[in-house]
């Protein structure tokens, strides 16, 4: 079995690691953060007792999609006791809904199913998984660049070297650094060709804010976690022991919005929205925590039909992360590192070249089609809060998109619609899956074709600068 090198622990890294050391490898983690010890006996506490300056979204909203929880039912099922051990939430992203909406409930709706915690309390939890599972996580070392061959033109990686100038060979280097991952300069210091990269700002700004319920129990859900109204989205996402987060989006375009940032007109406005405002009904936990700038980026290791380097691969954010509005990030880093676990089951990482293409090829059939999905919806939302914020209607002449809209609108009065809808935003269904069912798309398109752009009551674009003035 290999020696596996993996840089970064944060959920990418421990699940992968995880998964790899189950399989027999020999794994080791250097994470660059300090060597504080996660509070794994009391996962609970991580929220204000454990310091992640290397994750910039440590303390801003994550809620795990029942698309995750699946995966870790089934490849990682040690993680489910603990984690809701630490107080994380069951919850049924379908069985929360109203029955109105969602009508009667059957055996297969399990699918639905998840577990969820804040971030701290859910990493806690993961890095206490890995330590019993016998992963060797290594807190406090830096990566600083590959050590590599010396192999012209295609350096093959044969590890990594550290901060005060150690250095840790391995047969196969796995890069979990996360979206701010530094693999492309440290490849082209060892004189590989560049990676191919796309990258731009995803153009979102979020106004967050956590807080723990008075009395107990979790606000009422009215609707699916994400709404969207005119000029904004509201996230309303439950966690672990009695918390919560809103997070309110807008483009980052629109100045006009950015008073979000102060708590009194953030509550303001959460107020103008019925199906939203009773989650401001808790002790706030945070402040208005402000993201902005979060990229979306794509990261190709093969470069023209040729690797650019062997023996390094890209997993999680380093290779794929978008805005995280649909709270897909967690559960492709997951489905990532499977892929990783299973090309090593049949090709050997000394198989230098053959390896590297064949996880490229895995990640361009099973993640980029997820990225640019992601990436599709984004700039379509995008697009329509920028026209909100300049008075105009947003037309567009992609049928998907408006499929989309049409079924949510249909959802509101249908079922068996709000069963689809929902099994897309929990990750577990595909859009052409969700069609697929005979006579679903013409139901949408007509029920949902008279309905409002927004149909869910919220204050219009200039009521909600009326409120922020
Ligand atoms: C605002 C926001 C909200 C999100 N909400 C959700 C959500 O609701 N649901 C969801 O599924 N996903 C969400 N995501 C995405 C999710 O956080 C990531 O996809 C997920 O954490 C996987 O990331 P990762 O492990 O690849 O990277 P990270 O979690 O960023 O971890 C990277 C690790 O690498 C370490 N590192 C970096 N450089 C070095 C180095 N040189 N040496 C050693 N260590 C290093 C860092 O310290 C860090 O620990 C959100 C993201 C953002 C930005």
């Amino acid at each position: 079995m290999a020696h596996l090198l993996v840089h970064g622990a944060g959920l990418a890294g421990l699940t992968t690691a995880m998964l790899l050391t189950r399989d027999g490898h020999r794994v080791t983690v250097l994470e660059r953060d300090p060597a504080q010890p996660p509070p794994i006996e009391h996962a609970a506490t991580a929220w204000g007792g454990w310091q992640r300056r290397g994750v910039n979204q440590f303390h801003l909203p994550h809620y795990m999609l029942p698309r995750w929880w699946a995966l870790i039912g089934t490849h990682l099922p040690e993680v489910a006791e603990p984690l809701v051990a630490a107080g994380a939430l069951r919850i049924n992203s379908l069985a929360a809904l109203p029955e109105k909406r969602r009508g009667p409930l059957c055996a297969s709706d399990a699918r639905f199913d998840t577990v969820t915690a804040r971030r701290p309390v859910l990493e806690a939890v993961l890095a206490g998984a890995a330590e019993a599972a016998g992963v060797c996580v290594r807190r406090g070392v830096a990566v600083t660049g590959l050590t590599t061959d010396d192999r012209p033109n295609v350096p093959h990686v044969t590890g990594v070297l550290t901060a005060g100038g150690g250095t840790v060979s391995a047969d196969l280097v796995v890069d979990c650094g996360g979206r701010r991952s530094a693999l492309g300069a440290w490849l082209s210091a060892a004189g590989a060709r560049p990676p191919a990269e796309q990258r731009e700002d995803s153009g979102f700004v979020y106004y967050a804010r956590h807080f723990r319920s008075r009395s107990g129990g979790m606000p009422t859900v009215l609707t699916n976690f994400l709404h969207n109204y005119e000029s904004v989205s509201v996230l309303t996402l439950p966690a672990d022991n009695d918390t919560w987060s809103v997070v309110l989006t807008t483009s980052g375009r629109d100045r006009a919005l950015r008073p979000l940032r102060d708590p009194d007109r953030w509550s303001a406005v959460l107020a103008r929205y019925p199906f939203a405002a009773h989650w401001a009904g808790g002790e706030p936990i945070s402040g208005i925590d402000v993201m902005a700038g979060v990229e979306d980026r794509y990261r190709r290791l093969v470069v023209d039909g040729r690797p650019v380097a062997t023996g390094v691969v890209a997993v999680g954010d380093a290779c794929a992360c978008t805005n995280p509005s649909l709270g897909r990030g967690a559960s492709m880093a997951l489905i990532h590192g499977i892929l990783l676990r299973d090309l090593l089951r049949e090709t050997d990482p000394w198989d230098r070249d053959t390896f590297a293409r064949r996880f490229d090829e895995a990640t361009t059939q099973a993640i980029e089609p997820l990225y640019r999905a992601t990436l599709w919806h984004d700039r379509h939302r995008l697009a329509e809060l920028d026209a909100d914020a300049a008075g105009r209607p947003y037309r567009t002449t992609d049928p998907r998109w408006r499929a989309g809209a049409a079924l949510f609108a249909a959802s509101l009065a249908d079922p068996e619609l709000t069963r689809a809808y929902t099994a897309l935003a929990s990750f577990i269904a595909t859009p052409d899956e969700v069609f697929a069912t005979p006579g679903l798309l013409d139901r949408a398109c007509t029920l949902g074709a008279g309905a409002d752009r927004y149909p869910l009551p919220g204050p219009s674009r200039s009521d909600l600068l009326d409120t922020l003035a």
